[in-house]
């Protein structure tokens, strides 16, 4: 196999040991494809692996290796094709990373992906970066368990590992719904959180270079509806400013403090008391950050394709105020699987992205519209029209 360096800057449009300059992904969802695409506009090619033949990167991507993740040619592939590889979704197993960074420029790392990837390990690391969480217990044991304090009740109880849009939580209220949700967890390792009273949610994403060059986007004010993401608001004061400060602060030590390389979203919870409190960390590109591609002068993808090929980070700038409806399976149902983008396209300033996917299911995200707008009020105008031909409720 022909090495490539572990290290340094991989120009777009050269050949890197007699092969067209090649970033791989691990992982074939929407955030791959996007990172897909905006590779392939630099002048980048790019390899997926994903073991689903339909995943949306795989099919726009020049090769698409085939196998699980964890797969051993798969990964050999990856590694043949690749200069360097990142990741798309937090669930690819680390172990995976692990090989491909013996031999490969990896960015995130193996080992900040693994924090990521364990609820009780990252709010251990934001606690070491100092900063606050929810009041919370780690569950593994019968023990703990009957040894959660009174005071983190109502709660909700999360699985430490794998969960996503809301998948894996559990509501509580007694210790009796308590344990019986953890029955129904099967007793997997899980967090219990303290139920607390969020006047508003709001995320910040980052780009860390190796070199340690940070940047950040501007915070996304988020809408959460039944665990998902639906809504995102992204202008000035969209929350107030000392909030902002401080979210953005709060993301980048939590970066610095993992030595993170690439792409970090940091998820927070604003209190009704204005306080801030961190949620949880993504470590890729985020859905609350779909907007910076028509919003901004570079894209969340952006950011990860520079700082996984080593070029310069320079602070993105919005250049319109914007909001995102994130798309779900559920208006196509609605509509008999032909939602009207006509009518949704007759309106300014809308960008349409569907990720390719044939089937629509309940809560799945088949796509997102991001409006922008010369004004606040004109994009909430066009919002809310939109989410109105589409049967969204009114934010
Ligand atoms: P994601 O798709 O963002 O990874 P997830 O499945 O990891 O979602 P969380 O972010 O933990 O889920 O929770 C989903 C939503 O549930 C939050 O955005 C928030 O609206 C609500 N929520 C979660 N924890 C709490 C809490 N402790 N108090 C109040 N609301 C909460
Ligand atoms: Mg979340």
């Amino acid at each position: 196999m022909s090495h490539a360096p572990l290290s340094g800057r991989i120009l777009p449009g050269t050949l890197v040991n007699g092969q067209p300059a090649t970033l791989g992904v691990m992982g074939g969802g929407q955030l791959g494809r996007m990172f897909v695409h905006a590779a392939q506009r630099m002048g980048y090619f790019t390899a997926v692996l994903d073991p689903d033949a339909a995943s949306p990167a795989g099919l726009v991507s020049h090769h698409h290796i085939q196998t699980a993740y964890l797969d051993e040619q798969g990964l050999a592939q990856l590694m043949q094709r690749c200069a360097a590889i990142t990741t798309e979704f937090e669930n690819v197993p680390a172990p995976a990373l692990r090989t491909l960074g013996a031999h490969r420029l990896v960015a995130p790392s193996a080992d900040a992906v693994a924090i990521a990837q364990d609820r009780a390990q990252e709010k251990a690391h934001f606690v070491r970066c100092g900063v606050p969480v929810a009041p919370h217990a780690v569950i593994e044991t019968a023990a703990q368990l009957a040894a959660v304090p009174d005071a983190l009740l109502p709660g909700i109880l999360k699985t430490s590992r794998l969960g996503y849009d809301g998948k894996g939580q559990l509501r509580v209220k007694t210790r009796a719904e308590l344990a019986a949700a953890w029955d129904e967890l099967k007793h997997v390792p899980c967090v219990l959180e303290k139920m607390l009273p969020l006047a508003a949610e709001c995320s910040v994403i980052v780009a860390r270079g190796a070199d340690g060059q940070m940047v950040n986007l501007p915070v996304q004010r988020n809408l959460h509806r039944d665990g998902i993401l639906a809504v995102t608001e992204v202008f000035d004061g969209n929350v107030p400013a000392e909030l902002a400060a401080q979210a953005i602060a709060a993301t980048k030590s939590v970066a610095e403090g993992l030595q993170y390389v690439g792409v970090l979203c940091v998820e927070f919870f604003v209190l009704q008391d204005h306080t801030l409190v961190v949620n949880e960390m993504a470590p890729r590109p985020h859905n609350s950050g779909h907007y910076s591609i028509d919003a901004c002068d570079q894209s969340q993808f952006d950011l990860q394709v520079r700082t996984l090929a080593g070029l310069h980070l320079v602070q993105p700038r919005q250049h319109s105020p914007s909001i995102m409806l994130n798309l779900l399976g559920d208006i196509w149902l609605d509509f008999n699987d032909v939602p009207p983008w006509d009518k949704v396209l007759a309106l300014p300033g809308t960008h349409l992205h569907l990720y390719g996917k044939l089937k629509a299911s309940k809560g799945r995200k088949m796509g997102h519209l991001t409006l922008t707008g010369p004004s606040v009020a004109e994009v909430r105008a066009t919002a809310l029209a939109a989410a109105k031909i589409l049967g969204i409720a009114p934010f």
